[in-house]
């Protein structure tokens, strides 16, 4: 009797139809690509961007470790840390903003996955939010100590004595999740009724994005597939926005049985990741410097 071979296909839909599309190669090891054709695909099913071979949870291990926000030979210096806070401020009072109009009167717990240095944990916490962060990362620790907000140190998936949340965030996070179908399903029961999920992406086909795919993303999706993908999984989507490159996100956990199903767009996902590099250089690129040079005159 023959042995079936394991699904090759999509982590979210198991399609095994893709176009290939550019990606980061910063951080693959040459011999993986040489040797088992490391490349990015694109679901022609549900648009979901995707790595083959994905990278196995050790050489993930491998790549967080040198990554980590802090250590012993490189010290973040109190001017880094400065410079740092502001902008995390800065994204955490957008979150702050976007979110408060679909709040609510009684809602109040938060849960940040994924908090990084705490500055979203901080300023929901300010405006009286019960508020806890989680990061895999130890050394986020002193800075979550720094700020005097709840944290805790681990993954979300091995944690289970968690209360239920009114809202949950993941901010330029989500494609790091090994598993992110489980990860959503894992939301969705964290989540009280009526109960919102915030997720905030980098926007990789959009003008002023430089960035693409890489090693330590283990998915990507775009505005279209992260749509499907929550409405698929029982969320109703209630606000998108798109600020300064990166996509913000809001839908709640309690499906109206009302609500249309988008269309998966996804020859125009696959033409936006591979146009890409070429509108960045040339609509981006400028207005950025441009942007840089307006302020410049202004700040004289
Ligand atoms: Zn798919």
């Amino acid at each position: 009797m023959p042995i079936l071979a394991p699904i090759e296909g999509c982590p979210l839909c198991q399609s095994d139809q893709f176009y290939r599309i550019p990606f980061n190669d910063k951080g693959v090891d040459r011999a993986k690509k040489r040797l088992e054709n490391y490349e990015w695909r694109l679901c022609k099913s549900c648009a979901n961007a995707y790595p083959k071979p994905a990278p196995t949870l050790s050489e993930l291990q491998t790549y967080w470790d040198q990554n980590r926000v802090d250590t012993s030979e490189r010290q973040i210096t109190e001017q880094v840390w400065q410079a740092r806070q502001v902008q995390d401020m800065i994204w955490a009072q957008r979150a702050y903003d976007f979110v408060t109009p679909h709040v609510v009167t009684a809602q109040h717990t938060y849960l940040d996955i994924a908090c990084g240095l705490g500055a979203t944990v901080e300023c929901f916490q300010s405006h009286g939010w019960d508020a806890l962060g989680i990061d895999a990362d130890p050394n986020t620790k002193e800075f979550h100590l720094k700020r005097n907000i709840r944290s805790r140190i681990g993954q979300i998936e091995n944690m289970e004595e968690f209360i239920n949340f009114d809202l949950i965030s993941i901010c330029h996070a989500i494609y790091f999740i090994t598993d992110p179908l489980n990860f959503i399903r894992q939301v969705k029961r964290l989540l009280n009724q009526q109960g919102l999920f915030l997720v905030v992406i980098s926007d990789f086909t959009s003008n002023l994005s430089s960035g693409q795919p890489g090693f330590a993303h283990t998915w990507y999706p775009t505005e279209y597939s992260l749509r499907v993908l929550l409405q698929q999984e029982g969320f109703k989507v209630v606000s998108t926005k798109k600020i300064r490159g990166s996509i913000l996100m809001l839908a709640t956990a309690e499906k109206q049985d009302s609500c249309r199903s988008s269309t998966v767009r996804v020859f125009w996902t696959y033409i936006a990741h591979v146009s890409q590099s070429v509108r960045y250089r040339y609509i981006g690129q400028p207005f950025l410097s441009l942007v840089r040079r307006v302020r410049r005159t202004l700040n004289r």
